[in-house]
């Protein structure tokens, strides 16, 4: 039987910890280490996960860093695809590509290996929280420039009153729970 949305929001909702002024004053940060850490719910959130990446044809699993990746390479793993990673500037250590992208105050910019994914490949992006979406936005933009077709997108929470989810417009997005 495949896991359901909703039997994987609600351990979401019981076990991830607000974390207020993190990592600044006025952030209220979504601490998912507590699922993580309780084998039936981490197991659980997987299984939905890789059975999302199955759904929509996924040959490759897109983790952007760091708690991306957590999620990204055991649902990789589950669904029998590869798990590609996206990391800040300078973490690579090949030849890169780099997305740049604005932040409330700032700017960063996301890297991947150049020749990484053949152009083609049918991926997801995954991360833990959608927030203003900037990132994620980014991610899908470098995705496409190296011709992968970005069949998916996949986060834990949504942060629905960022709005995050209008830089994704036309997109496949899945979110398991919207906060
Ligand atoms: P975004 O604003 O959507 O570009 O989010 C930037 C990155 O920071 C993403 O990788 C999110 O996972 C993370 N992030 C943003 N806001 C939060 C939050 N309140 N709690 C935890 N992670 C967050």
């Amino acid at each position: 039987m495949s896991q359901s949305r909703e039997s994987v929001a609600r351990l979401v909702e019981e076990l991830c910890r607000d974390i207020p002024d993190f990592p600044k004053p006025g952030v209220i940060f979504k601490d998912i280490t507590p699922l993580l850490a309780d084998a039936a719910a981490f197991g659980a959130t997987i299984r939905y996960l890789s059975e999302y990446c199955k759904r929509v044809g996924a040959e490759a699993v897109v983790g952007i860093e760091a708690r991306g990746f957590i999620l990204a390479a055991p649902s990789a793993y589950a669904a029998g695809i590869g798990f590609i990673t996206l990391r800040k500037p300078g973490k690579l250590p090949g030849k890169t590509l780099s997305q740049s992208y604005t932040l409330e105050y700032s700017e960063s910019a996301l890297e991947i290996h150049e020749g990484i994914v053949r152009p083609g490949t049918r991926v997801v992006i995954m991360d833990d929280v959608l927030a203003t979406g900037g990132t994620a936005a980014a991610a899908a933009d470098l995705l496409e420039r190296v011709g992968a077709e970005v069949v998916g997108m996949s986060f834990l929470i949504e942060l629905g009153f960022l709005g995050g989810r209008d830089k994704l417009a036309g997109r496949q997005l899945d979110t398991v729970t919207t906060l």
